[in-house]
């Protein structure tokens, strides 16, 4: 359940007058290059080559959520177009990370499917075996939708991967569909949205319980004849240390699964998975649209307020 200074920082994420405010803030905007890889492609694929050089992969996201005006849609999947071919020249085991409500299924499921099309005709033919569309998850609205977006695009050859939430009922089936429908890769998390207790599990050990029992299917040998890249993205060190456990138990070696995380988050925690030789990826936002991100990231911790008043302190230095 969110916080009160979770929802106040959501709230702030919404405003209109904030995120011009903060948005032509330059010292903010200097501090949320923590979290976000840069205002556009090629500053996102500056940082996907950086962290490649420290062997870490990337998920490239262009930011911006719930679209309702098909302009924004539209410049959503011309960056993306344009970004997609330049990830094999590059060399990049890169992941491109896509909200079904991105690409405008939040306007009209026909234009999404459009959407998906134009992706999939810009997806590179030659690629690295690491290197999925991924499809993010959102409410519970949206989860038919995006699986059916993800069966659209597999059937296109696009390579297309999927996030699922532990935190919901329904998941368990859905990743056994996934499964006969031989999915290449899933990205597990816990769920990010608010949902009702008929469909989702509400208290925190119920959501770990679901994610290793999620978490067990797909690093089971079912999971691996069907071809399954399991991704388990999570922030907690407790889980990781467990899916590690889990991953060992089961016979899968390091390279054989990966962790992910959020650019600029818990960077220590990162440096130990690298440690013990467990394949991380990096989820990296992009594109002049960061404060309501921005603002989200600081808002799953309090101490980042102090890096906000950094930021405003420099503004009227
Ligand atoms: C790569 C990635 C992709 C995701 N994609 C989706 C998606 O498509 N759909 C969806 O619903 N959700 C998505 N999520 C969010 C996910 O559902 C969880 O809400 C989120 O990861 C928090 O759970 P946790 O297990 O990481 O951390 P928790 O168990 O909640 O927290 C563990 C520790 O990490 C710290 N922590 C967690 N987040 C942050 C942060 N941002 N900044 C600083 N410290 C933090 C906490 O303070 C705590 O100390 C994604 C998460 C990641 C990492």
């Amino acid at each position: 359940m969110a916080s009160i200074w979770q929802n106040m920082m959501i709230a702030l994420a919404r405003s209109s007058k904030v995120i011009a405010l903060m948005q032509s803030t330059p010292s903010l905007a200097a501090a949320a290059r923590e979290f976000v890889g840069g205002p556009d492609e090629e500053a996102a694929l500056r940082t996907a080559v950086g962290l490649h050089a420290r062997g870490i992969r990337s998920s490239l996201f262009y930011l911006g959520e719930y679209i309702i005006d098909p302009a924004i849609t539209r410049q959503t999947v011309d960056s993306l177009v344009r970004l997609l071919p330049q990830l094999d020249e590059r060399g990049l085991d890169t992941h491109v990370s896509v909200d079904s409500t991105q690409i405008g299924y939040s306007i009209r499921p026909e234009l999404g499917e459009e959407n998906g099309l134009r992706l999939a005709a810009a997806f590179p033919a030659r690629r690295s075996a690491h290197s999925f569309l991924m499809l993010d998850m959102e409410d519970a609205a949206y989860v038919d939708y995006t699986i059916g977006l993800r069966r659209l695009l597999a059937r296109r050859g696009v390579p297309a991967a999927i996030t699922l939430q532990a935190y919901l009922r329904r998941t368990e089936a859905d990743l056994a569909g996934l499964l006969g429908e031989r999915v290449p890769c899933v990205r597990l998390v816990k769920g990010a949205f608010s949902e009702g207790r008929e469909i989702a599990w509400m208290h925190t050990a119920e959501i770990r319980a679901a994610y290793m029992r999620l978490a067990a299917q797909m690093l089971s040998e079912k999971a691996r004849e069907a071809g399954l890249f399991p991704v388990f993205a999570t922030h907690n060190e407790e889980l990781i240390d467990a899916l590690r456990a889990l991953a060992r138990k089961s016979g899968f070696a390091p390279g054989e699964y990966e962790f992910e995380m959020l650019y600029g988050v818990r960077p220590g925690l990162q440096a130990k998975i690298l440690a013990a030789g467990d394949q991380l990826r990096l989820y990296v936002p992009y594109g002049a649209y960061w404060w309501p991100y921005t603002a989200r990231r600081i808002g799953e911790n309090p101490r980042n307020l102090l890096f906000v008043w950094r930021a405003l302190a420099g503004r009227k230095r």
